[in-house]
């Protein structure tokens, strides 16, 4: 896929930052440029710019560096390549969206270059999230808030409130899930006071975790209490379903899910995630919603649930790009259902933004009782058979201390009739896996995704995944957030996780374990290609996607504390701009 350079740019050797700080023709400062880009789409209520844009009929392909022969060229980075020789450049050009050229001092030369000065700032790939569930996160009800950075109340208050000053007044401000109260100081929930206090004109609903417990301030107490939601005095809601969390969380979805809300919603998601640094995201599914208040923040219907992904898709407001896993839960062990979707559905089909994945991260059968007998259903048994024979990829999740032997022996078995070694099967989380096993399934073609979910509330006992057991191993790993329910989408605090041990309540827990910063960056770039089948992405190569995060510090080199505050202050997808901050 290599690319030559063209006639404008040369290998000027390392250049000072005066020679560089400026395009050598008249193109758009990078002042203009990125001013342009901000107002060129409707602001994102997160505070950052949408990525739609209104000057092309096919913007998310319309990058600096497009087909008029422009380039966006970034100059005095420490840009981490994240290639196969660990390659650090101080320049890359980037055209019709992908890497046109890395190096030393690369110059411009085009009419139409746009160069940006990083100033020695940190540059790392796209970040890739191989297994976290970005589409539930877009279908929430109201104006999801994320509080997974939060570690105080204040800051909780300090969140909430930026994100009510951009929503309409009366609009419902909600947090469900993707934190737990564990990562406060205080290790509690806000007070109905403070919640007032932050935000006075607005309902809010904050809610921990799969299903509660919850907290409202008095304008949502007053409108949830009304409605059959058991409300205390101090604004505290039960966690679970009639009466509490689960009857709340359901009246919001009731009276406040619309397809423009849902849309709305997808493209806050992802702008969350570009300002994250997160680029790539595979979707993992939902639990199937029934519409009752046993339904919690991980339901959804799987068959209408991806649409308003797809909207944006189509009217060119998607930016970051989405891969999707088809999730199957059904219990009758015939598995139509999942039969009906191998013979209707293509996996690994679609293009550079949206494509389908395989089967995941559930196959078939009640996942709660999948392994509690003393061997796996017969749906997943079916099922599993099933995914093989059509030569799928499949993915399968382990929590307990033994649900990864059932399922890799039953992989095992499979493979013996219809072999999966050349279908790259994963097993995700695996807090328990041995070496034995991981040894099994390696034999089998697999590959494990890690996450550093024990973050936010795991314990010595509820603690792994065996991080440097795995990657000592050398079978085909990657990193994952399994965010937004049970764990952050932040991927800079799983990376706090995998190399500290360390949970939120800053216990060490996982010791022993701990891999380098430079190992679990490449988890989570380059490494990740292989979960999602491709291998022009990941690393800031040649010919690769222009997928780019500049950071707001130096990953490699703050304190551990820090790696918690780094984020992105400039994102780019394909060659463009995502997320700014304008502070580059
Ligand atoms: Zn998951």
């Amino acid at each position: 896929m290599a690319e030559e350079p063209t006639r404008h740019q040369d290998e000027a050797g390392e250049s000072s930052e005066g020679s560089e700080s400026k395009p050598d023709h008249g193109g758009l400062s990078r002042r203009q440029f990125i001013a342009g880009a901000a107002a060129a789409g409707a602001a994102g209520v997160l505070g950052v710019p949408s990525v739609a844009s209104a000057t092309g009929p096919t913007p998310y392909l319309q990058v600096t560096g497009g087909d008029d022969g422009s380039d966006l060229i970034f100059i005095n980075g420490e840009i981490h390549t994240m290639d196969d020789d660990g390659t650090v450049a101080s320049s890359v050009t980037i055209r019709n969206g992908r890497f046109a050229n890395v190096g030393q001092g690369a110059r411009a030369g085009g009419p139409n270059t746009t160069v940006v000065n990083l100033k020695g700032r940190t540059v790392v790939p796209g970040i890739i999230d191989n297994h976290n569930h970005i589409v539930l996160m877009g279908n929430r009800p109201g104006f999801h808030t994320p509080l997974e950075n939060a570690n105080s109340i204040a800051e909780v208050q300090a969140t909430l409130a930026a994100r009510a000053a951009g929503v309409p007044s009366g609009e419902w401000i909600t947090t469900i899930g993707g934190f737990n109260i564990l990562q406060f100081a205080e290790s509690r929930f806000p007070t109905k006071t403070e919640l007032d206090d932050a935000i006075p004109d607005h309902p809010v609903l904050v809610s921990q975790s799969f299903s509660g417990p919850a907290a409202a301030n008095s304008a949502g107490a007053a409108i949830l209490a009304a409605n059959g939601v058991t409300v205390g005095p101090d604004g505290e809601i039960a966690s679970g379903g009639a009466g509490a969390t689960g009857e709340a969380l359901l009246f919001l979805r009731q009276t406040l899910l619309t397809p423009g809300t849902r849309r709305r919603g997808a493209a806050d998601a992802m702008a969350y995630g570009a300002s994250l640094g997160v680029t790539t995201h595979l979707d993992q599914g939902a639990f199937q919603a029934t519409g009752e208040p046993s339904d919690g923040a991980a339901h959804e219907d799987n068959f209408t649930m991806h649409i308003p992904f797809l909207e944006l898709y189509r009217s060119r407001e998607l930016g970051t790009r989405l891969r999707i896993n088809f999730l199957n839960l059904e219990e009758d062990p015939e598995t139509p259902q999942l039969i009906a979707r191998l013979k209707n559905a293509f996996p690994f089909f679609g293009g550079d933004l949206v494509k389908t994945g395989g089967i995941g991260e559930f196959t078939a059968g009640n996942p709660f009782e999948l392994f509690q007998g003393p061997e796996p259903s017969e749906a997943w048994k079916n099922g599993t058979l099933r995914v093989a024979e059509a030569g799928w990829r499949n993915e399968n999740h382990s929590l307990s201390g033994s649900d990864f032997m059932a399922i890799i022996e039953g992989w095992e078995e499979v493979n013996a009739q219809f072999p999966i070694t050349d279908l790259r099967w994963v097993l995700a989380h695996v807090p328990f896996i041995t070496d034995e096993y991981v040894n099994r399934l390696k034999a089998l073609g697999g590959g494990l995704s890690l996450t550093g979910w024990r973050y936010l509330s795991g314990t010595l006992a509820g603690n792994g995944p065996p991080f440097r057991t795995i990657v000592d191993n050398g079978i085909p790993t990657g990193m994952s957030s399994d965010g937004m329910q049970i764990a952050p989408m932040n991927p800079w605090l799983h990376m706090f996780y995998a190399t500290t041990g360390v949970n939120a309540a800053g216990d060490l827990i996982n010791d022993g374990q701990q891999i380098s910063r430079e190992e679990v960056l490449r988890l989570y770039t380059a490494d990740n290609r292989w979960f999602l089948g491709e291998d022009d992405i990941g690393t800031i190569e040649v010919g690769h996607h222009a997928d780019l995060v500049v950071l707001n510090g130096d990953y490699f080199a703050v304190s551990d504390e820090g790696l918690k505050d780094i984020n992105s202050v400039l994102t780019v997808v394909g060659g463009k701009v995502v997320h700014d901050a304008g502070v580059v």
